[in-house]
């Protein structure tokens, strides 16, 4: 069995946007050349600001959206070349909305055993068994299942949606902001959950999330997402205590502190996110970037294997040295 389970190579995702009745569409490169190998048992998170095109690069990974270029590969197997009920057993989401995620018209028992009707499960007698066991392992009491999902709390909701999501035992679990929509108080019982299934389970994660906090208490490895490219990938210890790239370390300084009277630190991110149909020339990160070198806005950074993954970033690319930076 291969370390690897998903592997991305030079995936791209380009969607035609309209700029006008009267004007010609344009393409807007959502995943630009994503390079990515994923762990078996890991939980790479992606995080980037909204549009960086993280949400893109899951529904890719997923089969829900086929590349525009480059190449998928789950467990080896080209990702569109997998039967779609197949696909759905190998690989799950679990999104960041548990209220709308489930159909309010299903009682829980119906809302988890439905993965074993949608793949057509030849035992039919054991679901309600098996949809029980699942209810266990996530901290349901067997007495919701008949409830409908508007006699639960939020943190139920979203047990009802982990449990649909595993009954089937996939391999990968795609987790999109999976407590954002949670009270504070039920965020750390939810995400404890999810870390202990990945154990029991031998599950793969791969989370979105804009939440630091998240990722630096559940990820292994963490990609930073930049206007469709992954800028840094690297451990997740690593990125936290030294992070490479001016943008993720941008990304770091705006985390709250838990002081109140410091506020909101300095991101150097003075430049709005641009417009990725109009992304900005050489490195795209060049408008906003606290280190820009001359070159930057002229020529796009080479990825540079580091420990754990890369980065894209003149700054370490030995071929062209260290200029002195003119921010
Ligand atoms: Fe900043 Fe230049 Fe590195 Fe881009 S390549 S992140 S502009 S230093």
């Amino acid at each position: 069995m291969s370390e690897i389970i998903v592997s991305a190579s030079d995936v791209m995702r380009t969607f035609m946007i309209s700029a006008g009745v009267f004007r010609a569409k344009r393409p807007l490169h959502a995943v630009n050349g994503v390079t990515l190998d994923i762990r078996r048992g890991e939980v790479l998170a992606i995080v980037g600001e909204s549009g960086c095109g993280k949400t893109t690069l899951a529904k890719l990974l997923l089969g829900l959206l086929p590349p525009s270029g480059g190449d998928i590969r789950l467990d080896g197997r080209p990702v569109m070349t997998i039967p779609r009920l197949e696909m759905a057993g190998l690989v799950q989401p679990i999104f960041q909305d548990p209220y709308s995620s489930l159909n309010p018209r299903k009682s829980v028992g119906a809302i988890i055993t439905l993965p074993l009707v949608v793949q057509k499960d030849q035992d039919p007698s054991t679901w309600r068994r098996r949809a029980e066991e699942m209810m266990a392992l996530v901290g349901l009491p067997p007495r919701l299942y008949n409830n409908f999902p508007n006699q639960l709390s939020g943190g139920q909701r979203q047990r009802v949606a982990i449990a649909r999501a595993l009954i089937n035992r996939p391999e990968v679990v795609i987790c999109d902001e999976p407590t954002s929509a949670l009270d504070v108080s039920v965020q750390s019982q939810i995400l404890n959950l999810l870390q202990d299934l990945r154990g029991e389970l031998n599950l793969t994660y791969i989370i979105i999330s804009h939440n630091l906090a998240v990722v630096e208490h559940m990820a292994t490895r963490v990609a930073v997402m930049y206007l469709g490219r992954i800028v840094e990938l690297a451990e997740t210890d690593q990125l936290f205590k030294a992070p490479k790239h001016p943008y993720t370390m941008a990304l770091l300084e705006s985390v709250l502190t838990p002081d109140p009277s410091l506020g909101i630190p300095d991101t150097h991110l003075g430049a709005a996110y641009p417009n990725p149909v109009d992304p900005p020339s050489g490195c795209t990160f060049h408008p906003r970037c606290a280190q820009v070198m001359a070159h930057c806005s002229v020529q796009a950074p080479k990825r540079v294997p580091v420990e754990g993954g890369h980065v894209e970033c003149h700054l370490f690319d030995a071929n062209l040295g260290k200029e002195k930076a003119i921010a």
